[in-house]
């Protein structure tokens, strides 16, 4: 964290088992507020609109989980504990006077005021962890510039910092700040570097309400104390560096699952085929395993030079947004060296350039993995640990790699078999109508005879044939006779049940098979088909029709003496005068 307070302060379970509530947590510390408007800052977080005005806000978007790993963040080196310390009574009982004194008097709305003055110092604030390396930006314009600050926050700060020049304040928040911080210093709250305060800054409020809220001061630092289970009596003698030290070591987020665990979770991939689930189980993977916050699966945009963030996870269950961006040259140049290298590399920030893709995830440093199996090229797992603050560690590439190298063969072998089961398809589909070809049929019907004879249930078998349909296509053309072909293919799939399968073995004629069938039942469906047919010729005003035969499996039968009995039915429907079905049963 960010702050002094959480790591050391409320470490450990919440007595009671209660947990603690993110806006609590913000509350209590100026550093951890500013540290979650810095995140909600980055583009990825994906939010847009007004700048949260409260705590309450804030804390909604950013959730529980994302303010834990937040304050999970290493504190920053610090100049002085004691001078920390008293500005975060301060600021905090500002805060608390600034709330009752817009709620007593009406003058500005009290959660906004206690945002506000919860972070009016925050140019000390800056000033007493300047020894903090790379965890705070070096100036507070910065975060003006590129932070989304309620504006009431930044007249405040800077109201109370640079002075007014004897003028009152115009904003009315901003005069509730001042004020309340006038009180926090009559209440014994004083700000480490300056003693006094500024004359006027409560005349404009009554004798009466500045009474109440130094009485009241004490008190309600202390309520807003024991949310977050901190006594103050005890924190107002300051603590040392080693009592500080000492409380530091407990950690709140537990430790990551071990290793292998994640290769063993890759390593069930074989044999999914589909991509999603190989990505999906990457990114966790990495995230829990390697203890990231989040990881991002990128890849280039056709041959432009657009990247798309394809998949996310996110520890703190913030979704990404802004899925499209455009690298700096720097950076894509830093992403081809990483494909080069096939191992993974740090980016990390160099003030001297741009950095679109760090502006864009909101990193300081990431870890990029390529994703590469056999000779394809995937994409890049990017690693960041932006809200626990913490940079890529030298063993996590070699650890990244094995999860990436496991992945990447997961996915090449998806690829493969999908291309190897689509041609399958092909040599098995006839592609006009879209069902089973002559010579899938023959097989089919080879595996179903035997697993009829095996399991000693019946078997149906349908043959069809186009009435005259030399004639239709004299007539109405080659086009209407394809036309009428897909029909006939999509209603033998609409009649039939889920087992039975429908195939086109010659230009007009079809065979279906129907295991556990038996010739009544498959009457039925003959019935239902021919009326169909007939039906669908009426819509599509074209005398079409169809006849079928319809036989059963006997003992002793071949593929051959099978067809020729449906063949046989079949021409007695002809004999009869097409439009019909007949039985060749025993
Ligand atoms: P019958 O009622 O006795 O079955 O008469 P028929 O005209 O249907 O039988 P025949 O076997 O004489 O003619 C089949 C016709 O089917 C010949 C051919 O032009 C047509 N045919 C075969 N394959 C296709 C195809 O893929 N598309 C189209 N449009 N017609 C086809
Ligand atoms: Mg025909
Ligand atoms: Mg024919």
């Amino acid at each position: 964290m960010l702050g002094f307070l959480p790591r050391h302060a409320w470490a450990g379970p919440a007595p009671g088992g209660k947990r603690l509530e993110a806006k609590q947590l913000l509350a209590s510390d100026p550093l951890l507020t500013l540290r979650a408007i810095e995140r909600i800052s980055v583009p990825v977080v994906g939010l847009s609109g007004e700048a949260p005005a409260n705590l309450n806000a804030l804390a909604l978007i950013l959730g529980k989980p994302a303010i834990d790993r937040i304050s999970a963040a290493p504190s920053p080196a610090v100049r002085s504990v004691e001078a920390l310390f008293r500005l975060w009574l301060h600021s905090l009982a500002a805060a608390v006077a600034g709330r009752r004194l817009a709620e007593w008097t009406g003058i500005a709305d009290p959660q906004e005021a206690y945002m506000a003055a919860l972070l009016h110092d925050l140019p000390a604030w800056s000033a007493l962890c300047s020894a903090a390396t790379g965890t705070l930006p070096p100036g507070i314009l910065h975060w003006t510039r590129n932070w989304r600050m309620p504006e009431s926050v930044q007249y405040s700060w800077q109201a109370c910092t640079f002075g007014l020049d004897g003028e009152p304040p115009e904003d009315p928040t901003t005069r509730c700040v001042m004020a309340a911080e006038a009180i926090a210093i009559l209440a014994g709250y004083p700000h480490p570097h300056s003693e006094g305060i500024e004359g006027g800054l409560l005349d404009d409020i009554p004798d009466e309400v500045t009474r109440r809220l130094l009485e009241t001061c004490d008190r309600e630092l202390e309520t807003q104390l024991s949310r977050i289970h901190l006594p103050l009596p005890a924190l107002r003698c300051p603590p040392t560096e080693d009592r500080l030290r000492a409380l530091e070591d407990r950690d709140r987020i537990p430790p990551p699952p071990p290793f292998e665990e994640g290769i063993v979770r890759c390593l069930d991939l074989g044999a999914s085929d589909r991509i999603r689930p190989v990505l999906t189980t990457l990114l966790a993977a990495s995230c829990l395993y390697l203890d990231y916050d989040r990881s991002f699966f990128i890849q280039w945009i056709g041959k432009s030079r657009r990247l798309l963030i394809r998949s996310t996870f996110d520890r703190t269950a913030i979704r990404a947004d802004r899925r499209i961006f455009v690298p700096s040259d720097h950076e894509a140049e830093f992403l081809g060296r990483v494909v080069g290298a096939g191992q993974p590399m740090v980016l990390e920030r160099d003030p001297s350039k741009p950095h679109a893709l760090l502006d864009h995830f909101g990193s300081k440093a990431c870890l990029v993995v390529p994703l590469s199996g056999g000779s394809i090229f995937h994409g890049f797992l990017i690693l960041d640990q932006e809200y626990s603050q913490r940079s890529p560690r030298p063993e996590d590439i070699l650890r990244a790699q094995a999860l990436a190298g496991v992945c990447a063969q997961a996915w090449t072998s998806v690829l493969l078999r999908r291309n190897e089961n689509r041609s399958k398809r092909q040599a098995q589909t006839d592609p006009l109508t879209g069902l089973f070809n002559r010579r899938a049929a023959i097989s089919l019907l080879e595996r179903e005879i035997k697993r009829s004879e095996r399991n000693r249930k019946p078997m149906a078998v349908l043959m069809l044939d186009l009435d005259h349909f030399k004639d239709m296509n004299d007539t109405y053309g080659h086009l209407a006779g394809d036309r009428i072909l897909k029909k006939v293919g999509a209603i033998l799939r609409s009649s039939l049940r889920g087992g039975d399968i429908p195939c086109r073995i010659g230009g007009e004629e079809f065979l279906v098979l129907q295991p556990e069938t038996t010739v009544d039942e498959s009457s039925l469906v003959a019935t239902r088909i021919f009326t169909a047919v007939e039906q669908a010729g009426q819509a599509m005003q074209m005398p079409i029709t169809i006849s079928i035969g319809v036989t059963d499996l006997r003992p002793e039968d071949t593929i051959d003496t099978l067809l020729a009995r449906a063949d046989n039915a079949l021409y007695a429907s002809k004999e009869l005068g097409r439009n019909r079905f007949s039985v060749d049963a025993d």
